[in-house]
């Protein structure tokens, strides 16, 4: 949906904060298999969050109502301020995942993998958002994932869904690296 400037931005200062109170109430007073069992959760939620990325873009932002629809103005205005609110993602990953890990696994598993996720989607937003208004170097990362998402808009064959990396495009034969 439409944002206003500082909901747009909300998510470059929320994401940050949320990532280090998180971390820190968990690993303050961790033993060291604590810490080790806090990092491999926290690698595979960021792992977990590219497929998530590219699963929810493909099949709810292009697929499900309303999401479709909101989706399309993105397409439609794509360097308007056009995203989820930073209450509705957080209570989501809250609601969603960390509650029923924290349920089911120890605090620094359920901790690291919620922490992954976070990271993983605040990596989404700001790769999205310079894909959009940044200039970026030739042959850098960013630059890449800017051409990439450029022929996800542009193509007119569905692909490129992936945002952060095109692992899941080329998983599943939806990567294209030219406009045809
Ligand atoms: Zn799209
Ligand atoms: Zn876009």
């Amino acid at each position: 949906m439409r944002l206003s400037r500082v909901g747009y931005f909300a998510d470059f200062v929320v994401y940050p904060t949320l990532l280090a109170f998180l971390s820190w109430t968990t690993l303050r007073h961790a033993l060291p298999t604590q810490r080790d069992d806090w990092m491999l959760a926290a690698g595979a939620g960021l792992a977990a969050w590219t497929l998530l990325e590219y699963l929810l873009h493909r099949y709810v932002l292009h697929h499900a109502i309303p999401f479709r629809r909101m989706h399309a103005l993105h397409h439609a205005s794509p360097t308007a301020l056009i995203g989820t609110p930073t209450w509705v993602s957080v209570a989501l990953i809250g609601g969603l995942v960390f509650l029923p890990l924290r349920h089911e696994l120890q605090a620094a598993i359920a901790s690291g993998a919620t922490a992954g996720l976070m990271l993983g989607y605040l990596w989404y937003v700001g790769v999205h958002h310079a894909a959009h208004h940044l200039r970026t170097r030739p042959g850098s990362y960013l630059f890449k994932a800017k051409q990439r998402h450029a022929l996800h808009h542009h193509s007119r064959r569905a692909c490129n869904f992936g945002v952060t990396t095109a692992l899941w495009d080329n998983v599943f034969g939806s990567a294209r690296a030219d406009a045809s």
